[in-house]
């Protein structure tokens, strides 16, 4: 489903990403530690074509996404059509982005109406059932600053989704929220994942991460480390990076 190969990025000279190279296969939920610092963020933001990168592709079903290759060189496409190719990838941010004058509804229904040029009426339906779907549909009426911040999270799931994408990248989507919260956003997510959503989540819910993840990773210094199922990889780490990262979340 999704490719990443040989991925690099730097900010101002440091080099953030040195090489990533992914793969998640259609369905697959790949759960993504690593410490905080080590470019995790920047490679979802990359891959959700959100910023390009320096180097290395990606690919979404086979396509190259975000770059295209002109006279023998890598060129970064337009931003018209790089908005085409996000609707493929719906983005979760752990600071859940909701525009605070639109209510629940109207945030979901956006990208339907503004980008995909759908009819209010059909947006409206689409949006209530998304909003159903992550048990918010009694709060559709709701301004942000009216809901908690789990539900909040939920709702912002409820607009990446509407847009049907290929791919769900979550970016430590719990991390801002309260301790009683955080069930409700990882029991939406679990559904997700068993409805066949393919799935990255950035995350420091090791639970989470080995009971829903079918591969779970370390990242760290730009590179990533540690590749296994979840049983493998709590149990018995092959790197030393690995086994000292567990040290300290376990
Ligand atoms: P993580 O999500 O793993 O905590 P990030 O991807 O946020 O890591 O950041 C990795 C490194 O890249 C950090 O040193 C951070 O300061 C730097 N960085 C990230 N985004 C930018 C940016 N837009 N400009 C400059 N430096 C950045
Ligand atoms: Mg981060």
């Amino acid at each position: 489903m999704l490719q990443v190969s040989n991925l690099h990025k730097s900010y101002a000279g440091n080099e953030v990403l040195k090489g990533v190279e992914f793969e998640v296969r259609k369905g697959q939920v790949k759960a993504v530690l690593g410490p905080s610092g080590s470019g995790k963020s920047t490679m979802l933001r990359l891959m959700a074509l959100l910023e390009p990168a320096d180097g290395g592709s990606i690919r979404l079903r086979g396509e190259t996404i975000g770059t295209t290759v002109r006279n023998g060189r890598t060129v970064h496409l337009p931003e018209r059509a790089l908005a085409r190719q996000r609707q493929d990838i719906g983005m979760v941010f752990q600071r859940f982005n909701l525009f605070p004058h639109l209510d629940a509804c109207r945030n979901v229904m956006l990208g339907l109406t503004s980008v995909q040029r759908i009819s209010h009426r059909e947006a409206r339906e689409r949006a209530m059932e998304m909003l159903g779907r992550v048990g918010l549909d009694h709060r559709a009426g709701h301004y942000p600053s009216e809901l908690s911040g789990g539900q909040q999270q939920r709702v912002a799931i409820a607009r990446a989704l509407v847009l049907n994408p290929d791919v769900m990248l979550f970016d430590e989507p719990t991390s801002a929220l309260d301790p009683e919260l955080v069930g409700e956003v990882l029991e939406v997510m679990e559904k997700l994942a068993a409805d066949g959503m393919t799935m990255i989540v950035v995350t420091h819910e090791v639970r989470f991460a080995s009971r829903v993840a079918d591969e779970v990773t370390l990242f760290d210094g730009g590179v990533i480390v540690e590749q296994a199922a979840p049983e493998e990889f709590f149990n018995n780490p092959r790197h030393e990076r690995t086994r000292k990262f567990l040290s300290h979340v376990h």
